[in-house]
C-alpha cells in the first residue's frame, strides 16, 4: 500500500531505526505514478481527529497507519480503524509491506483490555483486529488473539469481531486457539498468487494458509472465512481464477481483491494498474465461483466497509440456507 500521507509524522522519534533493514541493500525501483482512478480523501475531518485521539490516548498501533493505507481518510472520518496488536514490528519480511520489520518487543498483557476499552470509546458495531506475524513466540500470538476476542466481547457484546490473522506456521495448535474465541469472521490473506510466494511473500506457503483457511471451517462451521489478494504484483488473470477456486476448495465464504500500491523505492514494483472494469470482472467471476461476498475494486483492502460488508456476509448466508 501506498503512503499517500505520512500520518505517522510526529509519533515516531527522530532516533526511529530503520523501518526495513532486510530491504535497505535492494536496488530502487522507481515509484509508478498512480491512474486516475486512483483518488482518495485526505485525512483531517473532525471524527478524523477525535479517532487518532483515541488510537494515541489508548497507546494502540493501527494498520490503517503502519501499512499507510489510502483509505484512511474515509474510515477515520468514520470512525473505522483497524487495530494491529502484538506490536509494531513483524518478524517476517514481506515484500510489498511497509510495516516495520526486526526483533519485536515482548507482548502488552494490558493491550487486549486497552483495545476493548477503544473500541468501547468508538462505538464499533464491527471490529477488525489484525497483527504483525510473531514468530518468535510459540503460539504465534494466539493466546493474545483469543484474549483481545475476549475482552471486547465482555465490553463490548453486540460488536462483532473479525481478526486478520498470521498464517500460524509450524505452531501446531495455534489456529485452534483462536477459533475457540469465536470472531464472527476469520480472516487470512493469500496476498498473490502462489507463483509469487517466493519473491513476495517468502516467509509463508501458499497451500497453508489455504488449508489454515479450510481448518477454521471445519473446527467452527458458523464462523465466515474471509481472504485477499492484491493484484499488480505481476500475476496473470488465469492464476487469479485458479486462487478463487483454491479459496472455494477451502469453502472460503468472502474475497477480496485490492490494487497493490508500491509504500516505497525498496518495496516490490508495481507491475501494471487494473482497471475497474477488469476488477469488475474478477467479481463477477468469483460470484459465479459461488463466493457469498466479493469485493473488488482498486481501493479495496481487507478491512474497509467491513462493518457493512459483514452485515451483506450474513444475509448472503441467510439467503443461501433459506434456498436450501
Ligand atoms: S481500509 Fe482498513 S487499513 Fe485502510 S484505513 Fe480503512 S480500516 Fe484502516
Amino acid at each position: 500500500m501506498v503512503n499517500v500521507v505520512d500520518t505517522l509524522a510526529g509519533k515516531r522519534p527522530a532516533t526511529e531505526k530503520l523501518r526495513h533493514p532486510e530491504k535497505a541493500h535492494r536496488p530502487d525501483k522507481p515509484v509508478a505514478r498512480k491512474p486516475a482512478w486512483i483518488r482518495v480523501k485526505a485525512p483531517g475531518s473532525p471524527v478524523y481527529a477525535e479517532t487518532q485521539k483515541i488510537v494515541r490516548d489508548n497507546k494502540l498501533v493501527t494498520v490503517c497507519e503502519e501499512a499507510g493505507c489510502p483509505n484512511i481518510g474515509e474510515c477515520w472520518s468514520k470512525k473505522h480503524s483497524t487495530f494491529m496488536i502484538m506490536g509494531d514490528t513483524c518478524t517476517r519480511a514481506c515484500a510489498f509491506c511497509n510495516v516495520a520489520t526486526g526483533k519485536p518487543l515482548p507482548l502488552d498483557p494490558a493491550e487486549p483490555e486497552n483495545v476493548a476499552i477503544a473500541v468501547e470509546k468508538l462505538g464499533l458495531s464491527h471490529v477488525v483486529v489484525t497483527s504483525v506475524d510473531r514468530d518468535d513466540l510459540d503460539d504465534g500470538g494466539a493466546a493474545h488473539i483469543a484474549a483481545t476476542i475476549r475482552a471486547i466481547r465482555a465490553t463490548s457484546p453486540a460488536t462483532t469481531i473479525e481478526v486478520l490473522t498470521p498464517d500460524f506456521l509450524k505452531k501446531d495448535g495455534a489456529l485452534e486457539i483462536v477459533v475457540a474465541a469465536k470472531p464472527d469472521v476469520f480472516n487470512h490473506n493469500l496476498e498473490t498468487v502462489p507463483g509469487n510466494y517466493l519473491t513476495v511473500r517468502p516467509g509463508a506457503r501458499y497451500f497453508h494458509s489455504i488449508r489454515l483457511l479450510q481448518r477454521v471451517k471445519e473446527l467452527d462451521a458458523e464462523i465466515f472465512t474471509k481472504s485477499g489478494i492484491m493484484v499488480g504484483l505481476g500475476e496473470e488473470r488465469n492464476e487469479v481464477l485458479q486462487l478463487m477456486d483454491d479459496l472455494r476448495s477451502a469453502d472460503v465464504d468472502f474475497i477480496t481483491i485490492g490494487q497493490y500500491l508500491q509504500p516505497t523505492k525498496k518495496h516490490h514494483e508495481v507491475t501494471h494498474f487494473v482497471t475497474p472494469e477488469e476488477f469488475k470482472s474478477y467479481e463477477t467471476v468469483a460470484y459465479t465461483k459461488g463466493f457469498l461476498m466479493v469485493s473488488s475494486s482498486p481501493l479495496t483492502r481487507s478491512s474497509h466497509h467491513a462493518g457493512e460488508d459483514f452485515e451483506r456476509l450474513r444475509a448472503a448466508r441467510a439467503a443461501k440456507l433459506g434456498k436450501a
